[in-house]
């Protein structure tokens, strides 16, 4: 095992290099370690260190604030931004989710002691050295999720651990350890206190990890649900999440097999996503997925249910569909975006400025926006070619002349 092997490490080594020479310590630390210990990809890596942000700037021309004051300081090297956080101490969690003081020290031991998991607070020094104070290596062994410390304590500082618990065994399909589980069932309401944004970054990467089903089920079992946005009394729903016979699903598919599950109205998919603070982005797509989730269970592909729904979403629609034994292939839906006369309103032949001079108007009415809709209509059922001059004549003879 060596940092050596590992690109992203490597890339990073020269930053690690330049604190170590200058007579600081420096560790890669937290999840990359983990994962390059489990013999997983590497997506980002963490540098800790003895040196304070102060000298960390002082040290390295190119650098970022990006969180000064929780001691994290973006090192630019080589085009690529790398976070360097000074290794620090936290105390005084009055509302179960931010520390009332954090305290830089120069011991490594003191800030791995605040991480969260023991398989969490592992680092790695530039020559290999790894650092293991809390048994993180045997835990990784014995695939075990178990607190740094007393697990009351840790979700007493701070209530988001708990559903971090739950997103690892969905990530790693480890267990998690008996005091820490039992900590979760007996604290889960405290999550109610966190920031939904910090819950919705744990519920989403829960719902897309490979044992989403392990996952989801404690979540159930724990009663964590329960603390998070109008998911109380929702557990069978969310069971059949769990259970959904798709091995690897995506957010937006989640929130689709949920929502039809409540058969929610479209204001009420409103309500419940804004309240898990979703983009206006994800409740657009997850209402367009939902309409055409819904109504292709009724019927096949048509040039309708595709104008209506963009390709993407539509293939997660459709792959929802084909886990479950409704449909057999995308082949159908792909043949009907291919042959689609038009995509949107833009591809009609014909424009506003066209219809106020076949029509003859004096200025902009609503009249331009009904004959764009029957025009859009006729051309998705086919009544109608999408080409300029058959266009202007229809326009002429169904509304011209003050018809
Ligand atoms: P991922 O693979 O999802 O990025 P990660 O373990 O790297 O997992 P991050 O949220 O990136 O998770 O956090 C980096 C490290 O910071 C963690 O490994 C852990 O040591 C520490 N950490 C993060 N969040 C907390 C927390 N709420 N309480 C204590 N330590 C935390
Ligand atoms: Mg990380």
């Amino acid at each position: 095992m060596s940092i050596q092997k590992e690109p992203l490490f490597l890339k990073a080594l020269p930053v690690m290099k330049q604190l170590v020479d200058a007579g600081y310590e420096a560790y890669f630390v937290g999840g990359s370690v983990r994962d390059m210990l489990l013999h997983k990809p590497i997506s980002d890596v963490d540098i800790a260190t003895s040196a304070t942000p102060h000298e960390v700037k002082e040290l390295f021309p190119h650098t970022v604030d990006v969180g000064i004051e929780h001691g994290t300081v973006m090192v630019i090297h080589h085009k690529e931004g790398y976070e360097v956080t000074t290794f620090r101490t936290e105390e005084g969690y009055e509302d179960f989710r931010h520390p009332d003081k954090v305290t830089f020290v120069r011991s490594l031991e003191e800030d791995l002691k605040r991480r969260d998991f023991t398989i969490n607070a592992l680092a790695i020094g530039i020559d290999d050295q790894l650092i293991d104070f809390f048994d993180g290596i045997g835990d990784l062994e014995r695939q075990c999720i178990r607190c740094v410390g007393d697990a009351n304590e840790r979700f007493n500082e701070d209530a988001l651990r708990m559903f971090r618990a739950v997103r690892f065994v969905g990530q790693l399909g480890f267990q998690i350890e008996e005091e820490t589980r039992h900590a979760i069932s007996l604290l889960k309401m405290n999550l109610s206190k966190v920031a939904v944004e910090r819950m919705k970054v744990e519920f989403e990467k829960m719902i897309q990890s490979s044992y989403r089903k392990e996952a989801m089920e404690l979540f159930v079992e724990t009663g964590l649900y329960q603390a998070c946005p109008l998911f109380d009394g929702k557990d069978n729903i969310l069971l059949k999440i769990a259970q959904f016979s798709l091995k690897e699903m995506s957010v937006l598919q989640a929130w689709i097999v949920l929502v039809d599950e409540l058969h929610l109205s479209d204001k009420e998919v409103t309500y419940l996503l804004k309240s898990w603070k979703s983009s206006n982005e994800q409740i657009r797509d997850v209402l367009m997925g939902y309409r055409t989730y819904c109504a292709r269970k009724e019927e096949e592909w048509n040039f309708f249910l595709a104008y209506a729904c963009s390709y993407e979403v539509a293939c997660e629609v459709e792959q929802l569909l084909i886990a479950q034994g409704k449909s057999e292939s995308v082949r159908e839906l792909e043949g009907t975006y291919q042959s689609l006369p038009i995509r949107s309103m833009n591809d009609i032949q014909l424009n506003g400025h066209d219809i106020i001079r076949i029509l003859q108007l004096e200025k902009k009415g609503p009249i331009i926006g009904q004959v764009l809709k029957m025009v859009e209509k006729l051309i998705l059922e086919q009544s109608i070619q999408n080409d300029t001059e058959i266009l202007e004549d229809f326009v002429l003879n169904h509304f011209g002349n003050g018809k």
